[in-house]
């Protein structure tokens, strides 16, 4: 660390996971020196309160974009190794597969979760169901979906290629480590990013406290606003497209699988019911995560706190899991969400690097993979910030000078 450097001003709009695992390693990174610079992650509402903490928070080598990838699965060990994630943020190897299967009726008529007094159990661990299981090709221990409901079971990672962490846990908790090794956590909404002969000179922001107009002075701004990051750099290519989740705790502790779906509901009068695809992960501590598609129906609000839940997307969503599972059936609800997912409307997502003008840089748009690619975008915009270059990945093809 060279004590002659100049002082550093970086300023992170957004404590979602990618301004949250940014200032992790800005802050972290050999050149921070906390007597000398500062690095300000500016939260407009609560950290992880967006689609960061509302997120199943899967993690695979076979996500995308792949000059990302492997370099954020790394790091997501790496964290959990050094941090002890694996109680912190529930870190854990998954299995991962695709089912097919037929849905049963299993809500009762006030649309409570729990089994109603017709429902039988399934007694999946006879050898009758056992045998029905092993003809599907389900894993042994994949034991908390009905045999009957099984039609196909298809392998798509292993625990050596998958894995997974609980998102809002993981996301706080880089905050936390950020603010343990020297970052300032401000909570206030960015109103205008400051820039004068094409170079960041600071931000102006609104106290969520005093509802005062604040201004901080800055040599780098990031912008991680997620889906909002149009409403402060309008030219970004990002939109914003809201998703329902729902978790709950089954009735039994149930084994590391996620589940991407296909379930044929049943239909009317014997008729073909809607085929669906929840994606239902188990995580740690006996919850289940579910999440549905998502929809267009109410465009993105002001800020996190402000997003509409609509509770019968919810009740869908537990619809079709308890179709399949007499443990999700017989479990019980514990949160019904929403939030937005940030997609990209040009290139394929996620931008991340420099915008073009001096001191401004973006890490923003990641659609369905934030989570898995959240630590990647942190250590390369880290790099960026104090080396000048990105030098753990080549992110050439996400540079958003390329989409802007
Ligand atoms: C249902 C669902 C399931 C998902 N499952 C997975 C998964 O299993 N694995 C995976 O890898 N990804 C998953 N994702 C994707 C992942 O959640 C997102 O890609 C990721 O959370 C985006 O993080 P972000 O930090 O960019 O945005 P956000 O989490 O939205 O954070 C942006 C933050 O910026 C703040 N902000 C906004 N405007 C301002 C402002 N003006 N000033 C200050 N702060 C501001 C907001 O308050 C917010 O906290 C899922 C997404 C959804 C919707």
């Amino acid at each position: 660390m060279s004590s002659d450097q100049q002082a550093r001003n970086i300023v992170i709009i957004g404590g979602g996971i990618i301004g949250s695992t940014a200032a992790y390693f800005l802050s972290h990174h050999a050149s921070f020196n906390r007597e000398r610079d500062s690095i300000t992650l500016l939260e407009a509402t609560k950290i992880a309160g967006g689609a960061s903490g509302k997120a199943g928070g899967l993690l695979a080598l076979w996500a995308y974009p792949n000059c990302i990838v492997p370099l954020s699965y790394r790091l997501h060990k790496e964290l959990a190794d050094k941090h002890g994630g694996a109680e912190r943020w529930g870190y854990r190897a998954v299995h991962c597969g695709q089912i097919d299967a037929k849905g049963k009726a299993s809500t009762n008529s006030n649309g409570s979760s729990k089994a109603n007094g017709d429902s039988v159990s399934l007694q999946k661990r006879t050898e009758k169901a056992k045998g029905l299981l092993r003809a599907a090709g389900v894993p042994k221990d994949l034991d908390w979906v009905d045999a009957d409901s099984l039609v196909g079971y298809d392998e798509m990672g292993t625990p050596s290629t998958t894995a997974q962490v609980h998102p809002y846990q993981f996301t706080t908790s880089m905050a936390s480590l950020a603010e343990e090794a020297g970052a300032n956590l401000v909570y206030g909404s960015c109103t205008n990013i400051q820039i004068s002969d094409d170079t960041v000179t600071g931000v102006r922001y609104k106290s969520k406290d005093s509802g005062e107009e604040k201004e901080i002075e800055a040599d780098t701004v990031v912008i991680t606003a997620g889906p909002w990051t149009r409403t402060i750099y309008p030219s970004a290519p990002i939109s914003a497209l809201r998703a329902h989740s729902v978790t709950i705790k089954p009735s039994r502790p149930v084994s590391a699988y996620a589940l991407f779906t296909s379930i044929e509901m049943p239909g009317k009068k014997g008729r073909r019911g809607q085929t669906v695809t929840p994606e239902i992960y188990a995580r740690p501590n006996q919850e289940v995560y579910a999440c549905g598609e998502g929809d267009q129906l109410i465009p993105l609000p002001n800020s996190s706190d402000l997003v509409k839940v609509d509770e019968s997307r919810c009740q869908d969503i537990v619809d079709q899991v308890n179709s399949i599972s007499e443990e999700l059936r017989d479990g019980e609800v514990t949160a019904r969400q929403a939030c937005y997912l940030p997609n990209v409307t040009s290139g394929g997502g996620p931008l991340i690097g420099e915008t073009g003008v001096k001191g401004l840089l973006m890490g923003a748009g990641h659609t369905c993979w934030g989570i898995q690619n959240g630590p990647g975008t942190g250590k390369c915009l880290s790099e960026l910030v104090w080396d000048g270059k990105i030098t753990s990945a080549n992110l050439k093809s996400l540079d958003p000078r390329r989409y802007m």
